[in-house]
């Protein structure tokens, strides 16, 4: 991963945004239970940019947070996009439930682990190094890529 792909910390207001930025194979992670001052200091000492609907706490992070306006995803995830220059190029790189990095799962590993429809039809799969989870590219997965592609028409995904 080039060392030039930001890294994020999110809200706890913008749960789902975090999970669409995994999507995209983005390192988000999701700051929940933690005072102001322990947000901006774990970004700080992880590099990570913060996003947030705090405009107060975006202001603390200087260069380094950025205050999300809208409350709806479409708007949020255009945002995002347009300020970093995102590139939602690198699916299955992340987790969407834990922010853990996916490995390849090898085929004969994936076959107790998956429905007996989504193996046969499937030839690629996926595990979560954190917590195990298993992803291949199904039909969710196509949905996906066809509502960020709806988003961003100007990037070929
Ligand atoms: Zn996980």
């Amino acid at each position: 991963m080039p060392a030039s792909r930001p890294k994020f910390a999110v809200d706890e207001m913008l749960g789902t945004l975090a999970r669409w930025l995994r999507i995209m194979g983005y390192d988000a992670v999701y700051e929940r239970d933690r005072t102001d001052d322990e947000i901006i200091a774990g970004a700080n000492a992880e590099g990570r940019i913060l996003l947030t609907r705090d405009k107060e706490l975006a202001a603390r992070m200087g260069e380094m947070g950025s205050y999300i306006a809208s409350d709806q995803l479409e708007e949020q995830l255009r945002q995002v996009w347009r300020v970093f220059s995102l590139r939602p190029d690198q699916d299955l790189a992340r987790c969407t439930v834990c922010n853990g990095e996916l490995e390849q799962l090898p085929e004969d590993d994936a076959k107790d682990k998956v429905p007996e429809g989504v193996f046969l039809l499937n030839h690629q799969f996926f595990k979560c190094r954190s917590c195990g989870k298993v992803y291949w590219r199904g039909s969710h997965w196509v949905n996906i890529k066809k509502r960020l592609a709806d988003l961003a028409p100007d990037q070929s995904l």
